[in-house]
């Protein structure tokens, strides 16, 4: 099973993970920029964290033989705080950066005027620089927040197929559905979305334009629920071709408009729809990251 994982933020994830998630098939992932759970206080964080996002994170993800892409923007949350207006000024700059698959992720926290104007300003960028978007939908009040969404995306002039509502459930995914953006799924371990519930909805509403991820992050979350829910598929009769549609194809196509997705790094074997286990052994980049590995002293 190959999979991609199209929201997950690794850089809050350890070496072990990237070792479990190599080993279960994670062949990729696209990390979108998002809130620390501790608020920033300047723009300047930001730029740190994008850097890192684009320098350190991909490194270290080639270390254990994954392919590594992001999405910038600032967070719905932290759209909030006035500090943090200039964030959206420094967003062009890294919109232009070759492994920037998308702008996001943006969207409603609180649903309030900052958020507003936070999420039209960058759905402009992402026409003006020609990207995708993946756009983050609340917690609370889901469905009144995923129309307005919806709405919003729809006045901005970008076409839905341009653009992935994330973190869906029972109640959501038909409006979705119906406005032509793609569907993303965060599967978590106790809330939201779980393996189970996947498997009906993707029985309900076919695999087109669906996308599953662990979206793990610093919470309660599980990196190798992607391929829980790979294996969930095929033991309730999904054939492994629409495993790869979901866990692979759909992905690939989303991102692949950005025109930057690039998969060359993957041996060529592990690329077709069929991978074995056996062939999945990860093939370390190694080299050093400005000075810096992912060792800790020389092996015993
Ligand atoms: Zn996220």
């Amino acid at each position: 099973m190959r999979i991609f994982d199209p929201h997950i933020h690794m850089t809050s994830r350890t070496t072990d993970d990237y070792e479990r998630m190599r080993a279960a098939g994670v062949l990729a992932v696209v990390e979108p920029a998002f809130w620390l759970g501790q608020p920033r206080t300047s723009p300047a964080s930001f730029a740190d964290y994008f850097d890192g996002l684009l320098g350190w994170e991909p490194y270290r993800a080639a270390q254990f033989g994954v392919v590594h892409h992001c999405t910038i923007a600032l967070n719905p949350k932290e759209a909030n705080d006035p500090r943090l207006q200039g964030v959206l000024d420094l967003l062009p700059r890294y919109l232009a950066k070759d492994r920037v698959v998308a702008v996001g992720e943006v969207g409603y926290d609180e649903i309030t005027p900052a958020e507003d104007e936070a999420l039209t300003r960058q759905l402009a960028l992402a026409v003006e620089h020609g990207l995708p978007v993946l756009v983050h939908t609340p917690h609370r009040d889901k469905a009144a927040g995923t129309r307005r969404t919806i709405d919003v995306v729809r006045e901005s002039g970008l076409p839905p197929e341009r653009v992935l509502i994330d973190h869906l459930n029972e109640m959501t995914v038909g409006m979705v559905a119906d406005s032509g953006c793609w569907m993303g799924f965060s599967v978590y371990p106790d809330t939201k979305m779980d393996v189970d519930r996947m498997v009906t909805i993707l029985g309900e509403h076919g695999l087109d334009r669906v996308l599953v991820n662990s979206a793990a992050d610093w919470g309660r979350s599980d990196p190798l629920k992607t391929r829980a829910v790979g294996d969930a598929m095929l033991a309730a009769g999904f054939s492994e071709a629409d495993v790869d549609t979901v866990l692979w194809a759909n992905p690939v196509a989303f991102y692949g408009q950005s025109g930057r997705l690039d998969l060359s790094s993957i041996p060529a074997e592990l690329t077709t729809a069929h991978v074995t286990t056996a062939a999945t052994a990860a093939v370390a980049a190694g080299g050093d990251y400005a000075g810096n590995t992912v060792l800790r002293g020389s092996p015993a």
